[in-house]
């Protein structure tokens, strides 16, 4: 894949970058290892001094790289900008609780004493998707260098300006060289890299195919991997929800970021009782979606991130149309110039379909009507995907129970699924293993060291 920016707003290249050589690739881990040496030995707080100082950089730069974001990957920019303050939040939360987070555990073992030290375990490289280009880095950036680790970021080939410049940032923040260093390379190189001695682990956030690819290659190799990869979240709707509200959140949920969001809402499962008069308001909300240029703070629905993403979802569109399923809205290209889709409904979808089991990564929403509580859990757990969903009732316990039976790594009450630094986030089944975010997000690639001094006697 071409490391390019490309405008899907209006499908014009406007800038080309060189990949990386491998002398050169081998030069940045070389110096990655070297700063490992002299990082690992420093106290948390000049870690979180430094973290601190990358979040006020982000801030400062707040419209200049939410711009960036726009223009390579077509987010509304009021969502850009929303973007580049959550990332700057969650480099300030590992700042703050890091230390806590990372403190020793006192064991009481049945003579003398031990703890469990956590600590660094050098090099990691992490794989990061287009379609939240500076939150993605900064969930598995921020909570590594807090531990001690240094990191290398494949970014992905569209989006090469924000990758260079959160690097830059890193710099401007008095980062030395090798703490954080981009490196502009296509995916299958990045898979191949995975088997230097001097790489410790791999974290890779994206499609199922690219997360075998790297798991394969890390598993050959002895080293471990954490997996973000697609979803399909049910948005279950109860006949007791507050169906206005219900419709508002389905909205956010299915077209925030484009529609191009793992945890996006994707299958709307209503019960019978009130299926028509959701679908109705769905409807009438949905298409009321002004939909246009990124840049204007008036649209609501921007492009898609890419030409070929475009197409894509129209033709799983148009498949599952070819196999039965009605567009209830929608279901078009947008005429003129740009990766843009029409917000959409399908419904009448069936598991003999193949569209059923797949990721829709845009706006195009799958209703499903169901005949209650226990038809809406089965068909929310008929996926091969298990990241987000969500649970619309007024009755919070009622939902508590839902949640218990959804096999899925995150469920939201009233709420579509969401993220923010303080709440643990990853999935299960097909949607990968392994977690970002919160105290859970520092654990991963953290070397649990035993630390044991023995009691005089010997209890032999
Ligand atoms: P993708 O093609 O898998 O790309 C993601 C990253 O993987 C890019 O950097 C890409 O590089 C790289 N890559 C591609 N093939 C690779 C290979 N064989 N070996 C190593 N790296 C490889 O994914 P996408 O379609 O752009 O992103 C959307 C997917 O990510 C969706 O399925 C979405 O649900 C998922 N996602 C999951 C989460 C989560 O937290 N669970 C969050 C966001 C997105 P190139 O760009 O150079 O190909």
């Amino acid at each position: 894949m071409a490391i390019q920016t490309i405008n899907s707003a209006t499908n014009q290249v406007v800038c080309s970058f060189e990949e990386m050589t491998d002398p050169a690739i081998d030069a940045a881990v070389a110096q990655a290892a070297t700063a490992f040496d002299a990082w690992k030995t420093t106290a948390y707080p000049h870690r979180a001094a430094l973290l601190h100082r990358v979040a006020d950089g982000l801030r400062a730069q707040k419209r200049a790289l939410a711009t960036l974001i726009t223009l390579e990957m077509g987010k509304l920019l009021a969502q850009a900008e929303g973007e580049i303050s959550l990332s700057a939040d969650i480099f300030d939360y590992y700042a703050s609780h890091g230390a806590e987070f990372l403190a020793d555990e006192t064991l009481s073992p049945a003579f003398g004493s031990a703890v469990v030290r956590p600590s660094p375990v050098g090099v990691l490289l992490g794989v990061e998707p287009w379609n939240f280009p500076f939150y993605q880095v900064a969930r598995f950036a921020a909570p590594n260098l807090m531990i001690g680790n240094v990191v290398l970021v494949k970014h992905a080939s569209n989006v090469p300006q924000c990758a260079i410049a959160i690097e830059r940032i890193f710099h401007e923040a008095g980062g030395a060289a090798g703490l954080y260093t981009n490196l502009l390379l296509s995916g299958a190189r990045a898979s191949a890299l995975v088997g230097d001695p001097r790489i410790k682990g791999v974290s890779l956030t994206g499609s199922e195919a690219a997360g075998a690819s790297v798991a394969a290659e890390a598993g050959k190799n002895l080293k471990k991997s954490v997996l973000e990869l697609g979803g399909s979240d049910a948005f279950i709707v109860l006949e007791d929800a507050d169906i206005d509200q219900a419709v508002r959140w389905a909205v956010v949920g299915r077209t925030n970021n484009n529609g191009e969001c793992c945890v996006a809402a994707k299958r709307f499962i209503v019960v019978e009782a009130v299926a028509d008069e959701f679908l109705q308001k769905f409807k009438v909300q949905l298409g009321q979606l002004k939909v246009g240029d990124p840049m204007d703070p008036a649209t609501e629905l921007g492009p898609m991130s890419s030409e070929v993403a475009a197409a894509q979802l129209a033709e799983q569109v148009q498949r599952a149309v070819h196999d039965g399923a009605q567009v209830l809205l929608g279901g078009h290209r947008v005429a003129g110039p740009g990766a843009f889709i029409e917000p959409t409904i399908l419904g009448g979808l069936t598991s003999a379909m193949p569209v059923y089991y797949e990721e829709l990564f845009g706006p195009v929403a799958a209703f499903c009507r169901v005949a209650d509580e226990a038809a809406a859990i089965v068909l929310a757990n008929d996926s091969p995907f298990g990241l987000g969903g969500s649970v619309f009732t007024q009755d919070v316990s009622r939902g508590q129970r839902v949640a218990d039976q959804l096999d899925t790594g995150m469920v939201f009450i009233n709420h579509p699924t969401w993220t923010q630094a303080d709440l643990p986030f990853g999935g299960t089944k097909g949607s990968g293993y392994g977690r970002e975010l919160a105290a859970l997000g520092i654990e991963e690639f953290v070397n649990k060291k035993l630390i044991r001094v023995s009691a005089l006697t010997d209890p032999f």
